[in-house]
């Protein structure tokens, strides 16, 4: 069975290319009728970019090419994201102390939230963080 298949349309093949300044040029013009530039060879400007790329004395800084050094945990040691001894102490002692003075006024029932919530600021306050 024969098939049938439109005829190649004149944009199809008919190449063009933009200039810089936006100008169509055909792709075998020596020049751009506009602006009068030499339209630039895509592939040997390519193939100019890879050789400059590749010619580059480049290196990274030693610094950023050593490795890093192990992490070090501490509960005691101030980090990034933990407070040091000199905050914890106060802080524990506040709390605590706020809570051990609620328990002895109001008894162990009505204190049992602030209990509860001193219990998890403790945990998370003393829990081994790391500080390098
Ligand atoms: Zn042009």
């Amino acid at each position: 069975m024969p098939s049938f298949q439109r005829p190649v349309r004149y944009a199809d093949v008919f190449c063009m290319s933009t200039c810089s300044c936006g100008a169509r040029i055909p792709e075998e013009a020596g020049w751009c009728p506009v602006c009068l530039k030499t339209p630039v060879d895509e592939a040997a400007l390519l193939e100019e970019l890879n050789d400059s790329f590749g010619k580059t004395t480049w290196s990274a800084p030693a610094a950023l090419l050593a490795p890093s050094p192990p992490p070090v945990h501490s509960r005691w040691q101030a980090g990034p994201r933990s407070f040091g001894l000199r905050v914890k102490l106060p802080i524990t002692f506040v709390s605590v102390g706020i809570t051990v003075f609620g328990v002895r006024m109001f008894g162990f029932v009505f204190v049992a939230p602030l209990i509860i919530t001193t219990t998890l600021a403790m945990y998370s306050i003393w829990m081994r963080e790391r500080v390098r």
